[in-house]
């Protein structure tokens, strides 16, 4: 730390994002990354732009905000596009949360949840999940407070009923719910056919998994009209321009597109269920995933050690060394190839 770094931010702890190492090929299923290009007009769409990069892209994202309405069944007005959903997710806690309406969520789950919290220096509770992995809606509902829940969550990639999300949100009139739907496209119940419904709920979506654009940085959120607008207040005062001209071209593409991404998700599903199968087969105890990732800890194996016993053979998984679930591995969803290669190395690990 620099003798300048200001006080405000000495003790914040950043965000580990998972590894993109440089130096082999690995078989990649440690950042929740989809396996499968883009779809073909992607590409096209992107090259076009390229050739207007000297012009600033539309604050607005008109184009952009229009057919994701469309796609999605909402109006414009209730739809905002960001540089990722981590954007969103930060505009929302920027927005909604304080010290009179601190933030709640899960103790397992996303890491980035407590990062923007101290950020913004919004004070936050997190709800111990229960023995199984799942969530009690009854822990959320009515306490003045900002909800802020991944559904799927992650990374058990356990999901909520959408009935039991509705619970949550009528269950907090004075706060705002935040569902992110970033893993919802793999089998889950989305909240967004609510928004109409409860004025208090805000979900999020993004194009890094089921769209196969992490690289591009698309994500967006839909709800009330109002509470999108408090959301442009946030980003007009942080970033006008934040979602740029080649990731809204992509992002258009993609969902004229939007059938290629659905057969994806349905072999992202189908190899999910194969890679399950094959783990608790080897003893493993896989938590049921409506994700593009499965969570799971053979007992009296040491996560750490077959993380890295697992690197040392070409796979990349992620770890997490923290409390309840230091021994599970989070697997992404590759091809089936690629899982097959995943089940022949934990054999190999296991034997070793
Ligand atoms: N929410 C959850 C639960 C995630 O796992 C991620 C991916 N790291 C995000 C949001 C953010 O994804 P992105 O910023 O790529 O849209």
């Amino acid at each position: 730390m620099s003798s300048f770094f200001t006080k405000r931010y000495a003790a914040l702890e950043p965000y580990t994002p998972g590894e993109q190492p440089q130096d082999m090929q690995y078989v990649k299923l440690n950042t929740n990354e989809s396996p499968f290009p883009p779809s073909p007009g992607v590409a096209a769409a992107v090259a076009a732009e390229c050739a207007r990069l000297q012009l600033y892209s539309d604050p607005e994202s008109r184009k952009l905000t229009e057919k994701l309405a469309e796609v999605y069944g909402v109006k414009p007005e209730q739809v905002l596009m960001t540089n990722g959903s981590d954007e969103i997710l930060n505009f929302a806690f920027m927005a909604f949360a304080d010290e009179e309406r601190p933030l709640v969520f899960p103790d397992i789950s996303y890491g980035f949840y407590p990062v923007f919290a101290q950020l913004n220096h919004i004070p936050y509770e997190e709800i111990p999940l229960k023995e199984d992995f799942s969530i009690d809606p009854a822990d959320y509902c009515g306490g003045g407070k900002t909800v802020v829940l991944a559904n799927p969550n992650a990374p058990t990639g356990m999901s909520l009923s959408l009935q039991q999300i509705e619970q949550i949100v009528a269950g907090n009139p004075d706060g705002v719910v935040i569902v992110d739907e970033a893993y919802v496209d793999f089998g889950g119940e989305s909240a967004v056919c609510l928004v109409d419904r409860y004025e208090n709920l805000l979900v999020t979506g993004t194009f890094s998994k089921s769209r196969s654009m992490a690289g591009a940085r698309l994500g967006f959120g839909i709800g009330n009209a109002a509470l999108i607008r408090d959301l442009n207040t946030i980003k007009y005062s942080t970033n006008p321009y934040n979602v740029n001209r080649m990731t809204s071209a992509a992002g258009i593409a993609a969902l004229e597109e939007n059938e290629y991404y659905l057969a994806n998700c349905r072999v992202i599903m189908a190899n999910r269920e194969y890679t399950a199968e094959a783990l608790r087969a080897l003893g493993f105890e896989v938590l049921p995933s409506c994700a593009n990732f499965i969570f799971a800890r053979r007992p009296g194996v040491d996560g750490g050690e077959l993380y890295r016993s697992l690197k040392a053979r070409g796979i990349l998984v992620r770890h997490f060394d923290k409390p309840r679930i230091r021994d599970f591995l989070r697997i992404s969803i590759g091809t089936r190839e690629q899982m097959e290669r995943f089940v022949e190395g934990v054999k190999q690990c296991l034997e070793a």
